[in-house]
């Protein structure tokens, strides 16, 4: 058995033993002394690239098997129960050459979970009971994302590439492709495709545990050094993705949703052996740069594009594509030429240009720096990804490799550049209105496909560099050094550290994840952009506006470890900024100045106007069950109207009357503020004066109460709501009557109850859909619980029987919860409201929604754990003969009728809105 050493930063505090099983198996243990739970993660090489011609989908359909019964553990449910009920979770995905399959658990049971784990590897069962039921899970899967546009795009994508290639074959699978034939049982193939495929030399396993590596090692030996390993490792892949023919083409494609896009990509060969270079990034910073001087300044200024992403594109062990995709305005779809001429202006300048070092050495040392501060990671996040870098990088950087970015030699930065070329390249070409000859397979994607022309190829060969083009210049937002606080600043509340008349001040030094971040919450209380519907589509058209302009001034921030994104929210607007703290106070400062100094433009106003209505209409070709969601947040939320409404209202907004809505916004402003992270009590300081200096220049108003709709009283109401989708949903959602940590914890545990119980009745047994399941939903600072189910098959009223046959059942079967059971569920969720913050990010973001929901003792958690400990089997009980009884007020969502014969009455969303009474709340 063979041991290796691996790079790891000198900040990370978690041990790592890689080591090879006498099976050849791959196994990086992780000794991660803090994690909450343990996690293991197993990668295999194989995935939808080696389905057999005939069963396309079946790498997916044996991954949805797998879950279902072992030889040591027959029973079909017994590891999702298992793993459930210990605190944990798990899933599995299937990619182009690799699947993977994880779980996390709590780490008394982590052994048990593992014997479980590795006996699907060993010898799963492929239950023939199952494998129906499965193959109608696929179908449903299939059928849910029949009309997404990426799906339906990836398919024109897989039809014109080279045919012997695997990308070209369907990766889902559905009720054609996964069926008995004579030669053979779909059971069979999956047991074939599992033994001829599934080996040890294609696996790569990673355990992270706080348990010692020790014992770790003694466990996987344990566990998976029975694992098979007679199947030989993956021949490498030998036919090129494109052949010639398929280069130098234009594809148009009509979307479902409408969008008007263009997208040229390059091919390039395998990245793989340069990852230490990172220099696809590099030319990604360098080609998608939006400062001044950028090929996207230019092509924006000419009014063509609203915006530009640049590097993305499938990748796999024998090609990448290089993708800039452009988001175009009105104009723009008759300048796709000139577009794509640009681009190649800007190529260009980087060919005429020495390799730029000094911004590769800054891209460097943000990396570095990243690398140095890495955010802890849950052990889930750790095994899933430490498991598939097993299978791209050496030993020694399994857990470097994403973060290595050495100088390259510059004949390589040439030789990448030299595949951007005319000949090398395909334009895709996405719009409503393009004439199509051709139609998709599986998806119905209209397409056409044509040569680009010779002459068009030898202009874009002789492209120029646009007179204003040069590449990105130094970054005024960038720190040359980094500095962690002592641990003794560290501060265990959040503290008011500035309260005035207008303005309050949060903050908080935290050094509990050693990282040189910090986040900026600031929440503008603008009573004069939540006056009317109108005011509530036009600050939404303002945001758009502002983000669009001051893009370009402050995308360097963005790339200088710097992120900040603005919402309306609540009553007015927010931001929230975070990254390395250095120059942040700098970047609030300076965005709220642009807030007050900025002009908007009518050409810009149409076009954003224009674009922000369509978002808002193509909405109703969203999921069935979102759509349910939106309408219920906007019933229940006086400030989040219907998005038809909002673009009713928008559609009439001329722009005189918007420079006017303007020009009111920042009239009686109210500011709240949270600062946590690496920062000092002198920089709260600093940003407190940031804020008050702003402040007095505008005018200030008052705090505002939270307004909210009571829906107490109302009894079961049915609100219908139609979708333009052939399959039906019903979302049923109860609210609490009250919001008392009681309340919370009753909820929670009846969600924690039927959450696995609603989808194994609905879903897998009775297959009525594929999106099925309960959460706990929140609104109005109430707690409530949701059930929804989205059908291609059943009427909504088959739906509300179905979930009230349910209903009685889970009654009737609730009166066998015994008292030891009980308390173990009350565990396990106390385990999951305990848990302690993951990262800084997640941690900032409970502290502002505390802030913003008035628990300044920020103790609102431990309340709720302190009710759910004294919460009695009978109160629990009796809790649910309430909220599950004919009269709770509960609503009612549905696409479809309501049932006849029930006791529902039936309600249209806008008269039920008058009836309800408006409460207002001070927090
Ligand atoms: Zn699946």
């Amino acid at each position: 058995m063979k041991k290796n050493q691996l790079m790891q930063s000198p900040n990370d505090k978690r041990q790592y033993l890689a080591l090879t099983l006498p099976n050849d198996l791959p196994v990086l243990l992780v000794h991660q002394q803090d994690a909450e739970k343990s996690a293991a993660a197993l990668t295999v090489n194989v995935g939808h690239f080696d389905d057999p011609a005939e069963r396309q989908g079946l790498a997916h359909f044996l991954e949805h098997m797998l879950f279902l019964g072992t030889e040591k553990y027959p029973d079909a449910g017994e590891y999702q129960h298992f793993i459930n009920h210990h605190g944990g979770s798990h899933n599995a995905w299937t990619g182009t050459e690799h699947s993977s399959f994880f779980f996390d658990i709590d780490t008394d049971y982590f052994e048990q979970a593992l014997d479980r784990f590795a006996d699907m590897f060993r010898a799963p069962l492929f239950h023939a009971d199952y494998i129906e039921k499965e193959r109608q899970a696929i179908e449903a899967e299939f059928s849910l994302k029949l009309k997404d546009d990426s799906r339906r795009i990836y398919q024109v994508h897989k039809e014109t590439v080279n045919p012997a290639h695997p990308f070209a074959k369907f990766s889902v699978g559905n009720l054609l492709t996964l069926c008995d034939t004579p030669e053979q049982s779909l059971q069979q193939a999956v047991q074939q495709f599992f033994k001829n495929q599934y080996g040890t030399r294609r696996m790569s396993l990673c355990l992270v545990s706080p348990l010692p590596l020790q014992q770790l090692e003694q466990l996987v030996h344990q566990y998976f050094d029975a694992l098979p390993n007679e199947v030989c490792a993956k021949a490498a892949l030998s036919q090129p993705l494109y052949l010639a023919e398929h280069q130098a083409l234009q594809l148009d494609i009509a979307p479902h949703k409408f969008s008007q896009r263009l997208v040229a990509s390059f091919a390039l060969p395998d990245i793989q052996p340069w990852y230490k270079y990172k220099l696809i990034s590099f030319l990604a910073h360098l080609l998608g740069d939006e400062g001044p001087g950028s090929l996207l300044a230019f092509i924006k200024d000419n009014g063509w594009v609203n915006q530009l992403s640049a590097g993305g594109g499938i990748d796999g062990s024998n090609y990448k594509d290089f993708t800039l995709s452009f988001e175009l305005t009105e104009q723009g779809v008759f300048a796709k030429e000139q577009i794509i001429e640009a681009l190649f202006g800007q190529l260009q300048l980087l060919r005429q240009s020495p390799f730029p070092q000094h911004l590769f050495l800054e891209r460097q040392r943000l990396v570095q720096w990243s690398y140095l501060y890495q955010e802890p990671s849950t052990a889930l996040q750790g095994a899933c990804d430490l498991s598939v870098n097993m299978q791209h990088y050496p030993v020694d950087d399994y857990v470097y490799g994403d973060y290595r970015m050495d100088l390259p030699p510059e004949a390589l930065y040439r030789e990448l550049l030299g595949h951007f070329r005319p000949d090398n390249m395909r334009v895709m070409f996405i719009a409503p209105d393009i004439k199509a000859n051709r139609e998709a397979r599986w998806y119905q994607t209209p397409y056409s496909v044509q040569p680009l022309q010779q002459s068009q190829l030898s202009h874009y060969l002789q492209a120029k560099v646009p007179a204003s083009s040069h590449l990105p210049q130094s970054n005024p937002y960038l720190v040359t050094e980094l500095n962690l606080l002592a641990d003794a600043a560290h501060m265990t509340k959040p503290v008011l550290v500035a309260k005035e008349s207008g303005f309050k001040l949060w903050f908080k030094a935290d050094t509990d994840f050693k990282t040189p971040k910090g986040h900026i919450f600031v929440q503008l209380n603008l009573p004069n952009c939540i006056g009317s519907v109108t005011q509530m589509a036009s600050s939404r058209l303002w945001l758009e506006l502002f983000q669009d302009q001051i893009n370009e001034s402050f995308y360097a921030a963005t790339t200088a470890g710097l992120t900040y994104h603005l919402h309306v929210q609540h009553n007015g607007i927010s931001l929230h900024s975070s990254g390395l703290a250095g120059n942040q106070i700098k970047l609030v400062a300076d965005l709220l100045a642009q807030m007050a100094f900025c002009q908007f433009d009518e050409q810009r106003f149409d076009e954003i106007k224009r674009q922000l209505i369509r978002h808002w209409q193509n909405h109703s070709k969203n999921k069935p069950v979102s759509k349910l969601f939106s309408q219920l947040s906007s019933l229940l939320q006086p400030l989040n109207p219907d998005i038809d409404q909002l673009a009713a209202a928008l559609q009439q907004q001329s722009f005189s009357a918007f420079i006017a809505f303007h020009q009111q916004l920042l009239k009686q402003v109210h500011l709240e503020a949270f600062m946590l992270g690496n920062w000092r009590k002198v920089d709260a300081e600093q940003l407190s004066q940031a804020l008050k200096g702003w402040l007095s220049e505008q005018q200030q108003g008052e705090a505002l109460p939270r307004q909210r709709y009571n829906t107490q009283g109302i009894g079961p109401v049915w609100v219908k709501v139609p979708v333009e989708h052939s399959d039906q949903a019903l979302v049923i959602y109860l609210p609490s009557r009250q919001k008392r940590p009681v309340d919370m914890a009753l909820f929670m545990l009846a969600n924690h109850l039927l959450s696995p119980e609603y989808f194994h009745v609905l879903r897998t047994e009775q297959q009525l859909g594929y999106l099925v399941g309960t959460g706990y939903v929140p609104m109005n600072l109430l707690p409530g619980i949701a059930f929804y189910i989205q059908s291609p098959a059943a009427s909504c009223a088959d739906l509300y029987q179905a979930t009230l046959a349910f209903y009685k059942n889970f009654l009737s079967e609730l009166e066998e919860l015994d008292e030891d059971e009980f308390v173990q569920m009350k565990q396990g969720l106390a385990t999951q409201i305990k848990e302690r913050d993951s990262s800084l990010g997640s941690r900032a973001k409970r502290l502002w929604l505390a802030i913003g929901q008035g628990d300044h003792q920020f103790d609102l958690n431990e309340q709720i754990e302190l009710a759910l400990e004294q919460l009695s089997l009978t109160d629990f009980i009796a809790f649910f003969y309430q909220l599950l009884a004919a009269d709770y007020d509960a609503i009612f969502l549905a696409t479809g009728d309501k049932p006849a014969h029930s006791h529902l009455t039936e309600q249209n969303p806008f008269n039920l809105l008058e009836k309800l009474p408006l409460l207002s709340e001070w927090l």
